[in-house]
């Protein structure tokens, strides 16, 4: 996959897709100091671009890094690989990270930080399940606490436990894995959030202990304004069979109906579509 044709932007550069590479010892690499963003460019213009700017340099800032671009620069960068790429639909990935350097340890206050901004196409990140409802897992693994890793950081390290339950997920013929987190409560998926539907009112976790999604926000702003009551609470696992419907948001995961949940089951009903739909046009818009 490396080996390809194409542009990165890498540290203020255009460089070939093959020659987009780091050293092996990059801090990044050996103690998580990563951070990045998902980001979707539609019709020529990135979803909330400056926000997943803003949020990549506050990923960073939880991780004790300042990254050396400002939020105009990025945007800049953004474009610029989009237009070397020919892409006016695409999925954007910048990545910022502790790079190799004088400290080869745990403190890498001396290690250059680094920013790259790929891309690539990427359609249905749930693939068919965007039509049907994905089928999803529930993890062994719990959203750990506030107070143990910067949890509102996109941060590599976070991932470490959403790779290998989606595995797993997969290996039971499922699309994702749903979390709890470690009160036991309803947390989100992989790399998206969720949202539930009972008697006509939305209810979706409290996002006190994992990505507060810009998705999840867009979607919260256009059910109150369509005038529906949207319940951002505390969701016990045993309420899942209850709800009738379910979705899941994100960038990649854009607006994806759940039809299972381990042994429970879910209508793609007309609000999931609804908003799925009506996401659909606000991003083209
Ligand atoms: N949670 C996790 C763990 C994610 O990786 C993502 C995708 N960035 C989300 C939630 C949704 O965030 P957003 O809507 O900002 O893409």
């Amino acid at each position: 996959y490396d080996d390809r044709d194409g542009k990165i932007w890498l540290d203020g550069k255009m460089v070939d897709w093959r020659d987009a590479n780091v050293h092996i010892l990059t801090h990044a690499m050996h103690y998580a100091s990563s951070v990045f963003e998902g980001e979707r460019c539609y019709n020529g213009k990135i979803f909330k671009g400056r926000e997943h700017s803003e949020r990549l340099r506050k990923s960073a800032q939880y991780l004790d890094f300042e990254i050396p671009y400002s939020v105009d620069e990025i945007e800049a960068a953004k474009y610029e690989m989009l237009k070397a790429n020919g892409w006016t639909d695409a999925y954007v990935r910048a990545v910022a990270w502790r790079g190799a350097g004088p400290d080869m340890g745990v403190s890498a206050a001396r290690n250059p930080v680094r920013l790259a901004i790929a891309g690539w196409e990427w359609g249905n990140y749930y693939g068919d399940a965007k039509m049907k409802g994905a089928k999803l897992d529930i993890s062994k693994w719990k959203r750990p606490s506030p107070e143990t890793i910067p949890v509102h950081a996109k941060a590599a390290g976070l991932y470490m436990i959403c790779t290998t339950s989606k595995h797993a997920a997969e290996a039971k013929g499922c699309s994702d894995a749903l979390f709890m987190d470690y009160r036991g409560y309803v947390a989100e998926a992989t790399g998206a959030n969720i949202f539930f539907v009972k008697d006509g009112e939305v209810h979706t976790p409290l996002a006190d202990c994992f990505l507060n999604g810009l998705t999840r926000q867009t979607v919260i702003g256009m059910l109150k304004e369509k005038g529906l009551t949207v319940h951002e609470r505390h969701i016990m696992p045993e309420e899942l069979e209850g709800f009738e419907q379910c979705w899941l948001t994100g960038t990649a995961a854009e607006v994806t109906p759940v039809g299972q949940i381990g042994d429970y089951t879910f209508e793609v009903g007309a609000l999931t579509r609804e908003i799925s739909e009506d996401y659909e046009k606000l991003v083209r818009s």
